[in-house]
């Protein structure tokens, strides 16, 4: 499957949130950890074992809460759950 990267913006605040790697079409609504590629603060939680570990996705400007950490099952793969009207992506 074709990859693509996409960097993710606060839609309050224009700030930069994160750029991720993103497998096939479709919205944003669940980003992957792992397949974060920027900030590097992101690597050190690749494996964590209960979504408590992984940290909350918010706005570092405004702090604007932008996802919701989970644990995505098949595969216990950290997550986020995207909040929908609170970020908004360039290819990139
Ligand atoms: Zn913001």
């Amino acid at each position: 499957m074709p990859s693509r990267s996409f960097s993710i913006f606060c839609s309050q605040c224009n700030g930069f949130i994160l750029r991720y790697r993103k497998e096939g079409s479709g919205s944003l609504i669940r980003i992957y950890v792992k397949q974060i590629l920027e900030p590097e603060y992101f690597k050190q939680f690749k494996n964590p074992k209960l979504k408590l570990e992984i940290p909350l996705l918010e706005c570092y400007q405004c702090k604007q809460k932008l996802g919701t950490p989970k644990i995505h099952k098949p595969g216990n793969r950290p997550a986020y759950l995207m909040i929908k009207g609170t970020f908004f992506k360039k290819e990139s």
